[in-house]
């Protein structure tokens, strides 16, 4: 596309993509499928709008789906580090398992609130799956809820990345793959 001149370099390609998450896909459903209660999943809007759709199709399971919206990020690539939920769940999650589906944990102020949320709203458990997780950068540690399991797509470099849900002023979500942009495009 021609999209792609904006970007310096290719992470992850939408193949390699596709492969991951349908591991997850399997890896998820055999975690629950002993379960009679299926799980709700809990997409955190916008950023895991791709990754929520790809993952949830990979899911053999009769689960439920929700949207959740946590705002932490302006438009610039360093975060606040006070989230607050600004969109609600539609769902209720009572005694109901959640996997929370996220496009990225890095500093883990985002998903450490998440998952106090949902404790409040007394999930049975709190499991995390996101894309892409940067472990070099947490600066909050989460614990887990009940028999919650933490399920990360890809270790992602300390690098500002773009693309599969990800944004950069709202921008470059639609990009297939996960990318670095040029630097004139930071801007
Ligand atoms: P945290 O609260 O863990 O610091 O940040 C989580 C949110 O920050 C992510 O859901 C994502 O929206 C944003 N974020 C963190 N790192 C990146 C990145 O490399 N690229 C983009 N586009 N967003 C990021
Ligand atoms: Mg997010
Ligand atoms: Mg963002």
């Amino acid at each position: 596309m021609s999209l792609d001149k904006h970007i310096e370099k290719v992470l992850l390609s939408a193949e390699v993509i596709a492969e991951r998450v349908a591991q997850l896909g399997s890896e998820i459903t055999s975690e629950f499928s002993g379960d009679s209660d299926p799980p709700v999943f809990v997409g955190v809007a916008t950023g895991a709008c791709l990754f929520l759709a790809d993952l949830v199709r990979r899911i053999d399971l009769p689960i439920s789906i929700d949207f959740i919206r946590a705002d932490s990020y302006g438009s610039g690539t360093v975060s606040n580090g006070s989230p607050r939920i600004s969109f609600d769940l539609k769902l209720d999650i009572t005694n109901k398992h959640v996997v929370l589906v996220e496009d990225i944990v890095d500093t883990g102020n985002t998903v450490s609130c998440l998952i106090e949320h949902m404790t409040l709203k007394k999930a049975s458990s709190v499991s995390v799956c996101t894309f892409l997780d940067k472990p070099s950068r947490r600066k909050v540690y989460f614990k887990l809820v009940g028999d919650g399991k933490f399920y990360s797509g890809f270790e992602c470099p300390d690098e500002f990345v773009v693309g599969y849900g990800m944004d950069f002023a709202e921008q470059y979500r639609n990009l297939p793959y996960i990318g670095v942009l040029k630097p004139e495009y930071y801007m």
